[in-house]
């Protein structure tokens, strides 16, 4: 019997990959486009399609069926109208809209789609969320593989290396690690901030017990000059990427709206997950499911900050915090369920953490001090103190009192790891 069951799965596996090997060659195809508009509305224009020499993502889960992110890429092959690829992200732009300047003034920025580079002509879907929270077509691009205007020159092109390699980049989760504002000099200290990095990573659970199932690299790309922008106190540094402190005038949010550059210096290595290290001292970071994460290499609460927001970027978790200032305009509408996955509005909260409750728990759930990790359903979350609701009353996505993710959170994050591994 055991025998039987080992001959299909190797059958369903060869068949995945054959199906990846049908469409797909082992390389990936960018999509750069343009995200614009304000609170109300907002459309995309086409920019460039890239080749790109790795692909690091799954050649067995083509398919992603999480449901998570508030936009989601599609490729259907253009003669058999078959789905051959999906992946659901988030962007900047997205949260530049609940922002009091989106109400004031339109703007752009930047986005791109990757998928691995179709063998053959195809369509390329972008589908986002409508006002009830499900998912609608918004634009379609023509791929054509003779096109001679795909770009295939490498603007930034520099040497990886590595800092922790397991296998095969289509059965590990690749994070690559894009150094910003380390000088030439400052070349050394970027090679230890990346084993510090996975030193981290690989400290907390469930990391901690899968560190056979991820690969990390990282990119030796110098910038002219040290650490990032500091806005409000003129600081503005000659740096690769161009992050900022005082993303939506946010003190402690870093990020960049060059994500063009973000791509291009991540393409000299496979990877899943880009992770832009800032050299600086300055407590901030920050990071989108699906889209980048960043954090400062220099600050006493790196390591947390680094898991953290590598719970956004990679998992899809929420922030399960509710006391301090941020600067969006009812991010989470309390009558339709949240996306993500560790907090919810209890519209659908079958289809969140309910199945894991003991028995009789209360709703909300009154907080125990003594059990700080107990799983229940307490209330604030998401920003807001009222109607919305986390699965524990400390977490790593909540605070960093705590050195644990909540239950939810584990099993979000293990979820994940299986579905770019197995
Ligand atoms: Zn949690």
């Amino acid at each position: 019997m055991k025998k039987l069951f080992l001959i299909a799965f190797t059958l369903i596996t060869v068949s995945s990959f054959a199906q990846f090997d049908r469409w797909f060659h082992d390389k990936t195809l960018r999509m750069d486009y343009v995200h614009s508009g304000n609170d109300r509305n907002d459309y995309f224009t086409f920019d460039e399609f890239y080749e790109e020499p790795f692909w690091g993502g799954s050649k067995t889960n083509l398919i992603d069926d999480f449901n998570y992110g508030k936009y989601y890429v599609k490729v259907f092959d253009k003669e058999t109208k078959q789905e051959i690829y999906s992946r659901g992200f988030s962007t900047l732009f997205m949260e530049w809209k609940t922002t009091n300047e989106a109400k004031i003034t339109d703007r752009s920025m930047t986005e791109s789609v990757v998928m691995p580079f179709p063998k053959k002509d195809a369509m390329i879907e972008i589908h986002k969320r409508n006002k009830k929270g499900e998912f609608e077509k918004c634009w379609v691009k023509d791929f054509k593989v003779n096109d001679y205007f795909i770009n295939r020159e490498r603007r930034l092109e520099y040497p990886s290396f590595d800092v922790h390699i397991s296998g095969d980049p289509a059965k590990m989760v690749d994070i690559v690690i894009l150094p910003e504002g380390y000088t030439e000099a400052e070349m050394g200290k970027f090679i230890q901030d990346c084993k510090n990095f996975k030193e981290s990573l690989f400290s907390f659970d469930p990391y901690d017990k899968n560190t056979d199932k991820f690969n990390i690299r990282g990119v030796l790309a110098p910038s002219p000059e040290s650490g990032s922008d500091i806005p409000a106190d003129s600081v503005w540094v000659k740096t690769l990427l161009n992050t900022r402190f005082y993303t939506f005038d946010l003190e402690r949010y870093v990020m960049t709206h060059d994500f063009k550059s973000v791509r291009d210096l991540a393409a000299n290595a496979p990877y899943d997950q880009i992770y832009i290290l800032v050299n600086t001292p300055k407590y901030g970071g920050g990071a989108i499911y699906n889209f980048y994460s960043s954090s400062v290499s220099g600050n006493k609460v790196s390591g947390k900050i680094i898991i953290h927001e590598f719970g956004h970027a990679f998992v899809g978790l929420g922030d399960e915090y509710f006391s301090s200032k941020v600067a969006y305009n009812d991010f989470y509408p309390l009558d339709i369920e949240p996306w993500e996955p560790n907090i919810t509005t209890l519209v659908d909260f079958d289809s969140k953490w309910k199945s894991m409750l003991p028995e009789g728990t209360e709703i909300p759930t009154p907080i125990d001090k003594n059990a700080p990790h107990k799983i229940g359903v307490f209330e604030g979350a998401g920003y807001t103190s009222k109607g919305i609701y986390r699965p524990a009353d400390h977490c790593l996505m909540r605070s960093f009192l705590t050195n644990e993710f909540c239950p939810v959170c584990k099993a979000a994050i293990q979820r994940m790891i299986d579905f770019y591994t197995k």
